[in-house]
Parts: C-alpha cells; structure tokens; sequence
C-alpha cells in the first residue's frame, strides 16, 4: 500500500500553516507504517484538540477526534474493546501533559498496548500561542508576555518514571530517524512513547525570535544529539535523542483477558 492510500485526500489541503512541523510528523508516521505494511482497515486513531490532532481526520483510518486531553482515555477503551487493532494517538505538548497529563501517566502505569506520539512544539499552536507544561522557563507567549517562570516536564523521564515500557525522542529534522523509532513503537508490545521535537513558527518561532521554519529546524539539529555519541558526550547540555525505554513487561489487555477468562469460568462452574 503506498503512503496516499493511507491519507483522505479530500480533505487536502491541510489547514497547518506553511514550515509547521506537524505535516512532516505525519509523513515519518505514514512512511513508518507503510514499511510496517500495516493494513489501514486494522489502524485506529484517536486524538484530541489541537493543530497536532487534526493529522486524525487526514489519515484514512478508523480515526477518532475526540475532547481535549482525553485521546488516551477514548483510546484505551477502543483497544480494551479489540486487542488486535493497532492504536495510534497524536497528541501535541498541552494536549498530552496539560489537559491529558492524568491519562498519560496511567495508561504508561498500565502499559496498554498503544503508541502515543507527543508532537512537542512546545506551545498551544491552535489557540493562538499560550505557554504549555512543555515551554519551560524563560520562553514568551500569549500567556507570557513577559516571560515563563514555570518549569518543563522532560517527556522522556516522565514516560520513564510512570512506566512506558518504549521511550524514545527524535524531532522533524530528524524525520528519517523518527520514523524507524515510530516503527519500533508501532511494533512494541505495551504503551510506547515517542517524543517528537516540532516546530511552530507562527507562535513559537516569533515570540522567541527563534525565526521561520528553516530556522527553527537548524535549532532542532543543533541542540539535540544521540545517545552514545561524542556530540553528547563533549556538549552535556544537548538534548538527548534515540531510544531510552524498550523492556517486556505485562501488556494490560493481554493481562484483562485472563481476569475475564478466570471470571467466566467460575460463572460456568
Ligand atoms: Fe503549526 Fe503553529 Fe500553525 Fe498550529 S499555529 S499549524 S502548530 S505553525
Ligand atoms: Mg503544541
């Protein structure tokens, strides 16, 4: 199947403003499952609010675009329902961990068998350049005018410490690199996180005088690198990309089953 089987062209075009880092996202993930050579009828997306979670009604699976912050929640009760489906939620920064926080950790906590894609832009795109969990200190917005104080949340440590048994960060610059960790996501059994460095000139870019979208992808290979590579080593600071987490633990539908196994047993007997 080729990668525009896999998208509703009517609905093109697009309505992400031109340099935003989403429609690159949205191609790592499409070329990701079409090596996969996934079967779109056995894809289920489900997303939120947010320019991140309009790639749902782009794609020509089973998707979902459902409340603010409660992808997650929508999507555990698709996959408890039909284990075999493969489950994909896109969410952006305030999305995930603002609004979504409470879903994101437990269904890390629970490790349920669904991939969940954190397009970190690092500010409320859609609504029009609010700070999100994800800015950090420092950083203008709408909500910021004369700079954040608040501290950001290091998605990869709080994957990690909730219990997301595959972690792993890339960005758009990187998008070769982030579709072989969406393939690994899409392919590991339990709830995977991957983090995905974006870039939204129209708010972000502009208030942080970080510039337009050639600019601001510069800034995302100049400030991240991979683990284990001397880059890293020599410039600590950088942010680190690559795979942290990818360990079996019991998937929570896999485990749901023997509960209604054991339960109809006992009614049988
Ligand atoms: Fe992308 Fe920002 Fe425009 Fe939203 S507002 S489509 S995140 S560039
Ligand atoms: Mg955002």
């Amino acid at each position: 199947m080729a990668i525009k089987d896999y998208l509703r062209e009517r609905f093109f075009p697009h309505m992400w403003c031109p340099g935003c880092g989403h429609g690159t996202i949205l191609n790592s993930l499409l070329r990701a499952i079409e090596d996969l050579g996934l079967s779109k009828s056995n894809i289920v997306m489900t997303s939120g609010i947010g320019c991140s979670a309009r790639i749902s009604g782009y794609v020509d699976f089973h998707s979902l675009h459902t409340l603010h912050g409660r992808a997650l929640a929508f999507a555990t009760g698709v996959k408890l329902s039909k284990p075999e489906l493969t489950v994909i939620v896109p969410m952006g920064d305030g999305d995930a961990l603002a609004i979504g926080g409470n879903h994101f950790i437990h269904a890390a906590r629970r490790n349920i068998d669904i991939t969940a894609i954190v397009m970190n832009n690092r500010i409320y795109g859609m609504t029009g350049g609010q700070f999100s969990p994800l800015s950090g200190p420092g950083k203008k917005a709408t909500t910021a005018p004369y700079m954040t104080i608040d501290n950001e949340f290091d998605v990869v440590e709080l994957a990690k410490a909730a219990g997301a048994t595959f972690v792993a960060r890339s960005t758009a610059y990187h998008c070769q690199e982030a579709t072989g960790y969406l393939k690994q996501a899409i392919l590991h059994k339990g709830f995977s996180v991957v983090e995905i460095l974006s870039q939204c000139p129209t708010h972000y870019g502009r208030k942080n005088k970080e510039g337009d979208a050639a600019a601001m992808l510069e800034i995302q290979r100049d400030t991240t690198a991979r683990i284990g590579s001397k880059a890293l080593d020599e410039n600590p600071g950088l942010i680190p990309r690559g795979i942290f987490v990818d360990i079996e633990k019991p998937e929570y539908c896999e485990e749901y089953g023997k509960i209604i196994e054991r339960a109809t047993k006992r009614k049988a007997s």
